[in-house]
């Protein structure tokens, strides 16, 4: 395995770098108050989006793009310490287009949208004009197991007619949100419990889509909105299915491997931000008539991070490098690794943080809340644990079956007699 970055990725890295310290950490507090005064989207989003791009850190996070898309066509492997690089603000991928849910929606448009759907919605995701939204958890099933979903699109001469629940909807409550890819069930009859699903693209304003409320996580008000949304006989085009009818699981699969790199990607720059404020404090504050590195337990709670950090940046690494080279599919027990290690990792070291800090730790006069409240988050959104467990255990017992008594030869008992 070989991570070292290229030229163009290090070039990348020092100009991302500047920018987060010239125009992004200096505009923390005005983020932290513009949003405490309700003003949503910030004041300075669009002018930061604009120089971004003007510096060509543009959609960083796609590999391919078609002529006259802007990006940099960087790899996952390339993109991983970029992304890691604007994790340490929570908001900060916005400024350069490649926040979720949109990268996840425009890595699906790319791979399986017309040239019709492409051009209405991709081209103005692409240039940041216009916001997204994915639409798959729903309240009265349990939506890790995706096969459970209800909302039916049901066919009706030339259009589609949408009848369900969905929540958690990340993004439906921002204003610029016009887009939705919504998976419901277009033949739940199929005996094929997989080819039950289908993706559909609803604009937002189509009449009968209500959000009902945008639910607090842990208490976080996120004006951007994971939000409770009806759909009572939404109507629209049937030209907005995408791929086709039955696709809506494959769809998925494709676009949750990428999305879950992303994610644990910018979680190990959570992680080190947390690390280095629980160093910074832990050098500044004395107790007991030490500093607070000079006691042991501190100091282990330091060196166990920057451990499990290294640690998890590898196998971030490992399968960003896997996803260039053999796809989603073929990097799954992967993904399902970092999955189920990075944000665990994130909230522990988080938490070591608050510790450190004493009582202001958790308050919000540092982000270590929000960190941690992320990271908790991310153990449930884009699969839980559990199911990423399940996954990683099946692929190597499945490795095992295929390859019988290979362990024998490590065995000193003497054989036993067949009878
Ligand atoms: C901040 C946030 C943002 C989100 N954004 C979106 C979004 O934009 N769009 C969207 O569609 N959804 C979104 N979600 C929803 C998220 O994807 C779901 O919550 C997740 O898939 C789990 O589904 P569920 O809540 O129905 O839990 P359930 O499926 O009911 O599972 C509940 C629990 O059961 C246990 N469990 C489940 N399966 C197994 C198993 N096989 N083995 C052992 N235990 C198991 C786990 O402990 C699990 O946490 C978001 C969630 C959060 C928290």
């Amino acid at each position: 395995m070989d991570f070292d970055l290229s030229p163009k990725t290090q070039d990348l890295c020092r100009r991302l770098s500047d920018f987060m310290d010239a125009h992004i950490v200096p505009r923390i507090r005005q983020h932290h108050d513009e949003l405490k005064a309700g003003i949503f989207p910030v004041s300075f989003m669009e002018d930061l989006k604009a120089l971004a791009k003007s510096e060509g850190l543009w959609n960083l996070f796609l590999p391919h793009l078609a002529e006259g898309e802007t990006g940099t066509r960087l790899t996952n492997l390339e993109y991983a310490p970029l992304a890691e690089i604007m994790g340490r603000v929570l908001w900060a991928s916005e400024v350069f287009n490649c926040s979720a849910p949109d990268t996840g929606n425009m890595e699906v448009f790319h791979m399986f949208g017309t040239d019709a759907q492409k051009k209405q919605w991709l081209k103005p995701l692409l240039e940041g004009r216009i916001r997204s939204a994915f639409a798959m958890t729903e309240p009265d099933v349990s939506s890790s197991d995706a096969t459970n979903i209800q909302t039916l699109i049901q066919r009706d001469g030339g259009d589609y007619v949408i009848n369900g629940r969905k929540w958690f909807i990340s993004n439906a409550a921002h204003p610029n949100c016009k887009v939705m890819i919504l998976m419901g069930k277009t033949d739940p009859d199929n005996t094929d419990r997989h080819r039950q699903q289908s993706m559909i693209i609803v604009p937002m304003d189509t009449p009968g889509v209500t959000v009902e409320r945008n639910i607090t996580i842990m208490s976080h008000h996120a004006p951007e909105g994971h939000c409770e949304i009806t759909f009572r006989d939404v109507r629209v085009p049937g030209e907005n299915i995408i791929s086709g009818e039955g696709d809506g699981f494959m769809i998925a699969q494709a676009r949750l491997g990428p999305g879950r790199i992303h994610h644990c990607m910018r979680s190990i720059g959570q992680s080190e931000l947390a690390l280095d404020l629980m160093v910074e404090r832990a050098l500044e504050r004395k107790a007991f008539g030490k500093y607070l590195h000079q006691h042991g337990a501190v100091s282990e709670s330091i060196a166990r991070s920057r451990m499990e950090i290294d640690q998890a940046r590898l196998l971030v690494l490992k399968t960003a490098q896997m996803i260039d080279k053999v796809g989603a599919k073929g990097a799954r027990k992967e993904i399902s690794m970092i999955k189920a290690v990075i944000p665990i990792m994130q909230t522990t070291i988080a938490d070591r943080a608050m510790q450190v800090f004493g009582a202001m730790g958790i308050s919000p006069d540092t982000p270590l809340a929000d960190i941690w409240t992320w990271g908790r988050a991310l153990r449930l959104a884009d699969g839980p644990d559990e199911v990423h467990l399940r996954a990683i255990a099946r692929l190597e017992i499945k490795e095992a079956q295929d390859k019988p008594g290979f362990t024998l030869p490590y065995l000193t008992a003497p054989p036993r007699n067949e009878e």
